[in-house]
């Protein structure tokens, strides 16, 4: 019998896996299907810069916590495993929401004031560092921290972290009810086994709710359509993020570029539809008019796990002693794997947690 049971093994069940098992715990990770083929692989891998020493609210101490720990925890993921998740520091360039010059400048202080290096760039500075962007896009942010990670090849490196600590890894496996006794949970039901254990999370990312209520749990997570179109050109026209609002160019060093990013509330949906991936194309192309003749590889979407305020449910659900949730990361899951590792192994090695959790409750 393991001591601890993950329902889902997309990057925050198998973050969560990892960090319990270096810490001598005995995990099992269920998932209904793949393991790391859902949200966490059909991201865009972007790891937006946060400082946790200067953060006005809990959600950016959050934020913080997770990207200062990438570098080491990318570090160790490749020690361990050899394989390199692609975790690399390339800038990026944001363009809105702010569109004046005056918000801008104001956007670009306030970062300042919590800890992040941001630059207001005017015309010929962003010419000389981003030759080719559409001259029309203007008045934007340089922020030189921005990181990126290879999503896929994260998930490959965490299902071999997992598996050489000893993690027992169950795909196909979905759990379908809970059996509890006396305020806590004895057991997980899956088609084919009963599955006792100590303690369980759920990380079903978009499915959580659905698997909360089979414990009774109502904790609101909705899935969040997002659609990706896959380019490849080089030499690269760019070796930045560059955002617009919620529209994305992330390129990768071998040549593709994805543009990215819907969000669609249709259930759990997961089509590509001629408009969005229209959209999308027109978007990128409108950005960085050289991508016209890029080669259009292919495209893909995800669910994101969204949460009523976008903010993450991380912690012990109400009532029943020994069931924990970690879901609801929205946009930012890959962003926050590591502090929700950290988090999550606290809570549930009876240690106290690095940041106060109050914001983060399930039941809030
Ligand atoms: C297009 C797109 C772009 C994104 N870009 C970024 C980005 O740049 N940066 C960033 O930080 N985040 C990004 N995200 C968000 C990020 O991908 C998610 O927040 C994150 O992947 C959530 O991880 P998860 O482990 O909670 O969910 P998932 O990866 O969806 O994993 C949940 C797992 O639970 C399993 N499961 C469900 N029900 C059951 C059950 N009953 N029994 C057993 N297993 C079950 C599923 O099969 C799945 O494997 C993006 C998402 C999308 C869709």
């Amino acid at each position: 019998m393991s001591d601890i049971v993950l329902i889902g093994g997309g990057v925050i069940g198998l973050s969560i896996a990892y960090e319990l098992a270096t810490h001598g715990a005995s995990v099992r990770v269920l998932d209904q299907s793949q393991l790391g083929q859902e949200s966490s692989w059909a991201g865009a891998g972007m790891i937006t810069p946060a400082n946790p020493e200067h953060a006005p609210s809990p959600e950016i101490r959050l934020r913080g916590e997770s990207f200062v720990r990438w570098p080491d925890w990318a570090a160790r993921l490749r020690e361990e495993t050899g394989i390199d998740t692609g975790f690399a520091c390339c800038g990026g360039i944001g363009f809105a929401p702010y569109h004046s010059k005056v918000e801008a400048t104001a956007l670009a202080k306030k970062l300042r004031n919590e800890g992040v290096r941001a630059e207001r760039l005017d015309s010929p500075q962003l010419r000389n560092l981003e030759p080719h962007l559409n001259p029309a896009f203007s008045d934007p942010i340089y922020l030189p921290d921005y990181c990126q990670v290879r999503n896929p090849r994260l998930l490959k490196a965490l299902l071999a972290a997992c598996a050489a600590r000893g993690v027992k890894l169950s795909p196909g496996m979905p759990a379908i009810g809970f059996e509890q006794q006396a305020g806590r949970v004895t057991a997980i039901r899956t088609p084919t086994e009963v599955i006792s254990a100590g303690q369980f999370v759920v990380c079903s990312g978009a499915w959580s709710q659905t698997v909360l209520a089979q414990a009774g749990c109502q904790i609101s997570v909705e899935p969040v359509h997002g659609q990706i179109v896959l380019l490849d050109m080089l030499p690269l026209p760019t070796r930045r993020i560059i955002e617009v609002g919620s529209r994305y160019i992330v390129p990768r060093a071998d040549g593709h570029l994805l543009v990215g990013s819907t969000e669609e509330s249709i259930g759990f949906n997961k089509r590509n539809t001629a408009e969005a991936v229209a959209e999308l194309i027109r978007f990128g192309c409108e950005l960085i008019p050289s991508l016209k003749s890029a080669r259009l590889e292919r495209c893909w979407s995800g669910l994101r796990p969204g949460s009523p305020n976008g903010l993450p449910h991380l912690g012990r659900v109400p009532a029943i002693d020994n069931l924990f949730v970690a879901a609801g990361h929205f946009r930012a899951g890959l962003m926050l794997s590591p502090i929700t590792a950290v988090l999550l192994r606290q809570l549930l090695l009876g240690e106290t947690p690095t940041i106060c959790l109050d914001d983060f409750e399930p039941h809030r």
